[in-house]
């Protein structure tokens, strides 16, 4: 009687976990990227040609605004993604994530795609897109044009008691950011640690400029989607926490001024 029920649970166990590997997490291939690296090459291009629609747009494509610091000092509703391109031309991207996800339906199981994008100016700016089509390159597309348009703004500073160094290379206080159940807790750390974070986050301080950084995880961080929206909404955290000046002075809030090091 144990036995059999312990071979049954086993069995339960394996076809279990071929299930998950036929029909979720499939992650975009070599040939997928390529392709997406030619269609910004296009993207380029078609830039110049780019007619705006929006308030917005006509006045960055005549050069009245020069920067998204204005654009979003004046309230204007940022909609083209084109925006973004003209004012932030070297904008890294990178799919986090690929998964087909199955509807049930009278007649099947109908399927589509949901792709996470995250972009970033390698500086100051990093967004986070979500986004769902029936095909897996529409995802894409879609996520990152969600990601562009929700740029948000990242304070850099050196808030580490061990460091005295003036320059801008990791987060100014503690911040934590949220997403479902996942915590992240991001410390400031000095110069030479490095990213002391979890692998699937690296790509977001990367796009931030920040280079030392420890953390701090809570809740299910297995869920990629999760974590690394909580690692964008916790370095979204230094620009909305209000720090009083006692902090303002301890800490340099520069986040225009590069590493001046290098
Ligand atoms: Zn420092």
């Amino acid at each position: 009687m144990p036995r059999r029920e312990v071979r049954k649970r086993v069995r339960r166990g394996r076809s279990m976990q071929g299930a998950q590997k036929s029909e979720f997490g499939v992650p975009p291939t070599e040939e997928e990227t390529q392709a997406f690296e030619r269609r910004r090459a296009m993207k380029e291009r078609a830039l110049e040609g780019w007619v705006p629609k929006t308030v917005t747009g006509k006045l960055v494509k005549s050069g009245e605004l020069t920067s998204i610091e204005q654009v979003w000092a004046r309230n204007l509703p940022v909609i083209e993604p084109e925006i973004i391109d003209f004012l932030l031309p070297g904008l890294h991207e990178s799919v986090i994530d690929t998964r087909k996800t199955a509807r049930v339906n009278r007649s099947g199981r109908r399927f589509s795609f949901s792709s996470a994008v995250l972009v970033g100016d390698g500086n100051q700016y990093i967004g986070i897109g979500l986004a769902a089509d029936k095909e897996k390159f529409g995802s894409v597309e879609k996520a990152l044009r969600k990601a562009k348009l929700s740029l948000v703004k990242v304070n850099k500073g050196c808030g580490s008691w061990e460091c005295i160094c003036n320059n801008p290379h990791s987060v100014p206080f503690k911040v934590v950011g949220k997403c479902a159940s996942v915590r992240v807790n991001l410390f400031p750390a000095p110069k030479g640690t490095g990213l002391v974070v979890g692998d699937h986050i690296k790509n977001v301080f990367r796009f931030a400029g920040i280079k030392d950084v420890w953390c701090q995880t809570r809740g299910a961080s297995t869920t990629k989607f999760n974590f690394v929206r909580a690692a964008v909404d916790a370095l979204a955290q230094t620009d909305r926490v209000r720090a009083s000046n006692e902090m303002m002075q301890k800490i340099t809030l520069r986040p225009h001024a590069r590493e001046e090091r290098e």
